[in-house]
């Protein structure tokens, strides 16, 4: 079926497309071993690297290998991510830990948040995943090649990529909550004033194909100044990245989440608020650029209020707060719509 489907696509391509075609041509074991791996002695390399050679030389071809795994790799860990926190939110144990215990997702919303999250992923991720294996090499990543890089230099190079990431966020995020870009782009996404995991990349394709440049032009711009990176890095950055922004969308801020370790992580508790406020918070992983930029204030107001109250009011006094903060955070987000709506009348 998948060799017929494969036979009819090639057909078409060396048609219509011949150049394309030709990078795409599947050759078999012994060709592909000669071409990719010359008189490497895979046997001495580890369990993990042979395992990973073996799947470029069994797919046949790099550019499909690169593009399958990479496609297959987001969908589970987005999905394998995310779908446990689904399962959280139907286990009444947990909502003591809610960021908005008063909000409840209804099923219609899931139902219509994973139809939009895999359409986007279907058509505009999936062919520009393609992409990714000829630029990388353009840009001199290793792709297939084997061995992988030392533990430490990935540790390096993924934190590298944790900032530059939270960086370029802070600033596309706050562009894009510039009137026309709001209203026509980001407004998708702060449809979930209280955002479930799955709501992640719950977006304007547009709005996903902007913000995914900080998660990886962090590595193809480290490759201007190095050689040493291995896709197999970026993967698990990837990955880190994935949990990061699903996790940053759960609604629940545990006594066991990171930030209560690493102050300057986000966390949920971070980003819900952005959710509810519609201002303040804009960054990922890190807290420092809205600290620094003032831009997190009413988050600090709202928190020193619900501590400062006594303890046996203090739940209700949240609610209060939040209600509050909702309520002034849907008036920012009508100003910045009725902007869009004169500038662009
Ligand atoms: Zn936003
Ligand atoms: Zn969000």
């Amino acid at each position: 079926m998948a060799a017929a489907a494969y036979d009819v696509a090639m057909d078409y391509l060396y048609k219509y497309a011949p150049g394309v075609a030709e990078h795409l041509v599947i050759s078999n074991a012994t060709t592909t071993k000669e071409q990719l791996y010359g008189d490497i002695a895979l046997s001495s390399l580890n369990w993990f690297e042979r395992l990973w050679a073996s799947y470029y030389i069994y797919i046949g071809n790099a550019i499909l290998a690169t593009g399958l795994m990479s496609f297959v790799l987001h969908e589970v860990v987005y999905f394998g991510r995310s779908i446990p926190w689904l399962i959280i939110d139907a286990m009444p144990f947990f909502h003591k830990w809610k960021l908005q215990p008063n909000k409840k997702i209804t099923k219609e919303q899931i139902w219509k948040c994973t139809k939009v999250v895999l359409l986007t992923h279907f058509t505009c991720e999936a062919p520009l995943i393609w992409l990714f294996h000829p630029i990388c090499c353009y840009f001199g990543m290793a792709t297939h090649e084997v061995p992988f890089s030392p533990v430490w230099l990935m540790a390096a190079q993924i934190a590298f990529f944790f900032v530059f990431e939270d960086m370029f966020h802070y600033w596309a995020h706050r562009g894009l909550h510039w009137g026309p870009l709001y209203k026509n782009i980001h407004k998708l996404h702060h449809e979930f004033s209280a955002p479930i995991g799955l709501a992640a990349e719950y977006a304007h394709p547009l709005e996903v194909m902007i913000l995914a440049q900080g998660t990886i032009s962090g590595p193809f711009l480290y490759c201007l100044f190095r050689n040493d990176l291995h896709i197999l890095t970026v993967y698990v950055w990837v990955t880190l990245r994935l949990f990061q922004a699903v996790d940053a969308h759960s609604g629940y801020d545990f006594p066991w989440s990171l930030r209560h370790f690493l102050p300057f992580w986000a966390g949920a508790d971070h980003h819900d608020f952005h959710h509810m406020a519609f201002v303040n918070c804009y960054s990922t992983s890190f807290r420092w650029w809205d600290y620094s930029l003032g831009t997190d204030a009413k988050y600090h107001a709202y928190k020193a209020r619900v501590a400062a109250a006594k303890a046996t009011e203090r739940e209700k006094i949240r609610e209060r707060e939040l209600e509050q903060v909702e309520k002034e955070g849907q008036e920012a987000e009508r100003i910045v719509e009725s902007y869009a709506k004169r500038k662009t009348a």
